[in-house]
């Protein structure tokens, strides 16, 4: 019996350094499973980013048009710089059958919960603050000053993790990745995922129903 399984999309949002992208990142280095979600931001392209891979960079007036056609899952601003999540994103990661990962923010994961009802929200948490700041300094680039405002932020968006359906502390990474890929197992055999399940039960029952026949009558 082959269960008519339906991926479902993956929320992973965490205050910055908790780990995220490492995690997203490792998800979607399995092309059979996973399709990462590439958003479109305001923010210009840092040294070797690609448009249309790593993010779609857009100016203030495209960003604002694909709003204004209802283009977006979900956006926010982050750090200054508007994010979003295409919608035609979801669509073409069930079309191929995978999961679409999103990697974003905590007010934009809120929103997935409204506009995408079928997508699994996951938080995750650094094991300890001084892991926050060594793994936000230790990423580079970030000034002193940004350093504490990532952190106050994480602060705050730290009280939203109950919100969520899952939480992973992101303390040893593979035992953080194991976690993600339980969770995405669990989910996938959610009955209620399970568009067309009713035949595959009628099957089931009109072969047993064949064997109790058969048994009866010899
Ligand atoms: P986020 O996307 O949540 O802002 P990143 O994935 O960029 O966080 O991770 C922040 C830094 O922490 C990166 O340098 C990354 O390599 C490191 N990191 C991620 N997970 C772990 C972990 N479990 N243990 C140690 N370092 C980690
Ligand atoms: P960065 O500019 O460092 O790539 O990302 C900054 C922050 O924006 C990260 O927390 C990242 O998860 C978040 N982000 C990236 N894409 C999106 C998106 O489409 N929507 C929202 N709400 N946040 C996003």
């Amino acid at each position: 019996m082959s269960l008519p399984v339906r991926p479902c999309p993956i929320v992973l949002a965490a205050p910055s350094g908790a780990g995220k992208t490492t995690i997203a990142r490792t998800l979607v280095d399995n092309p059979d499973r996973f399709v990462f979600s590439v958003s479109a931001t305001t923010r210009p392209p840092r040294p070797g980013e690609r448009d249309g891979v790593d993010y779609y960079f857009l100016d203030d007036a495209q960003f604002q048009g694909m709003v204004e056609r209802g283009e977006l899952a979900e956006w926010a601003l982050v750090h200054g710089y508007k994010y979003g999540t295409p919608k035609k994103s979801f669509a073409e990661a069930a079309a191929s059958g995978v999961h679409l990962v999103l990697d974003i923010d905590i007010q934009g994961a809120r929103q997935v919960r409204e506009s995408v009802p079928d997508a699994v929200l996951v938080f995750i948490l650094p094991p300890s603050g001084e892991a926050l700041v060594n793994r936000i300094a230790g990423r580079g680039g970030e000034q002193r000053e940004e350093t504490r405002r990532r952190l106050m932020a994480a602060h705050t968006e730290l009280q939203r993790a109950p919100e969520f359906d899952y939480i992973v502390v992101n303390d040893q990474l593979d035992d953080a990745i194991r976690q993600v890929l339980a969770i995405v197992d669990a989910e996938r055999l959610r009955a209620s995922r399970m568009a067309g399940v009713e035949g595959e039960i009628r099957r089931l029952q009109r072969e047993i129903d064949d064997i109790v026949k058969r048994s009866l009558s010899s």
